[in-house]
């Protein structure tokens, strides 16, 4: 592959300022460093690309040479070679951030701000925990919720200065609501102390808000709580947060569901589940159970002879799923009780009836039995 034009690399003209090239350049190798891009060929390459073309260009006896012969004066047998190969692009990115260790690519877009940060504050986000019944979870619901939260203040209009008050430009930011810090070749810009990166300076602050534009108020929110959420689950209420200061775009309001046990049901999912205690004499005879689910109660035919721990699905009667596209089933488990205590005639009665029975009535014993008698 030819190697391309070093200007057309960097996106600058041939009759570039030193300080141009340097603003390309500086563009180009943090869009694409390998921190930012693990793992990208195309970007590696680009950013190698990158640091090459600016070594040649940002040295002017490099330059120079290179404007006369292009890529050959930098080729062994190019002619006048102003000195060797190419440094290490990461060599030129450190020298250019002026990173003499210690320096940490997450720094230039962490919170000191790079380039892009916007000079507008905006509001922080809100954290409210909700308490929801099992049912509600299942179903979903909507609830109205009081948030404390910070609005632009009604005094001033959330301008911050008081009535008939004027605002002037930050004279230490010129307006900017950035001021530049130096390191090495590189500007760091960091929020004006002065106006706290509004750019402007109140005359006579708004006595409600002490200036700040905003107060604390009570809002009613309305929340909706789609089906099928589940304990510890987030929902976002998208700019229902604290409002920016000046007109900033306001935060996120979250909200942290927590959901009450229920005292029949438990759920994996959109399935719930129950365990039901029937009669012996039921399991035996056969019948009908009153099976409660979330909505009220349903009748199930018990079958005969029906052991302890026996599932019945009820389709459709879990919880809604999360798409809201359908619902899960009830799982039904039966738990057979034995009497606890017996009056004298009852008793009676189940020595007759176990008299009657015999060991047909109960096959699994009876496997259970043979095998016994077989291991000795
Ligand atoms: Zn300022
Ligand atoms: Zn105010």
């Amino acid at each position: 592959m030819a190697k391309r034009d070093y200007y057309e690399v960097l996106g600058v003209s041939r009759g570039a300022t030193e300080e141009e090239i340097k603003k390309a350049y500086r563009k180009m190798a943090l869009k694409y460093h390998p921190d930012r891009n693990q793992g990208d060929k195309a970007a590696e390459e680009k950013f190698k690309e990158a640091s090459e073309a600016y070594e040649a260009l940002s040295d002017r006896e490099k330059r120079a040479a290179y404007d006369r012969f292009g890529h050959a004066a930098f080729s062994n047998a190019g002619r006048g070679a102003p000195g060797g190969g190419f440094h290490d692009p990461m060599d030129i990115f450190q020298q250019f951030f002026g990173g003499a260790g210690g320096f940490s690519f997450g720094d230039l877009f962490g919170g000191a701000g790079g380039e892009s940060r916007e000079h507008v504050q905006s509001g922080n986000d809100l954290r409210y925990d909700l308490r929801i019944t099992f049912k509600e979870a299942c179903f979903g619901v909507e609830k109205e919720v009081a948030i404390r939260r910070h609005e632009a203040c009604g005094e001033c209009k959330g301008s911050g200065a008081a009535a008939g008050s004027s605002t002037t430009r930050c004279a230490q930011c010129g307006g900017r609501g950035q001021v530049g810090m130096s390191r090495g070749f590189f500007m760091v810009s960091q929020t004006c102390p002065r106006c706290r990166g509004s750019g402007q300076v109140i005359e006579r602050p708004c006595r409600a808000c002490r200036g700040a534009g905003l107060q604390e108020k009570t809002a009613q929110i309305k929340i909706r709580v789609p089906g099928g959420v589940e304990n510890g689950m987030r929902l976002r209420s998208s700019n229902n947060g604290d409002h920016g200061p000046r007109g900033g775009p306001p935060g996120d309001l979250y909200v942290v569901l927590h959901v009450d046990e229920h005292e029949i049901f438990t759920r994996d999912g959109e399935d719930i589940a129950c365990e039901i205690p029937i009669t012996f004499a039921m399991a035996s005879l056969g019948g009908e159970m009153e099976v409660p689910t979330l909505e009220g109660t349903t009748r199930v035919k018990v079958p005969a002879g029906t052991q302890s721990g026996t599932g019945f699905r009820l389709r459709g009667r879990g919880a809604k799923a999360l798409d809201g596209a359908s619902f899960g089933d009830l799982h039904v488990r039966v738990h057979v009780e034995v009497p606890h205590r017996l009056n004298h005639d009852q008793r009676r009665k189940l020595e007759e009836f176990a008299k009657a029975c015999g060991e047909d009535a109960y096959p699994r014993r009876r496997a259970f039995l043979d095998r016994v008698r077989r291991m000795f």
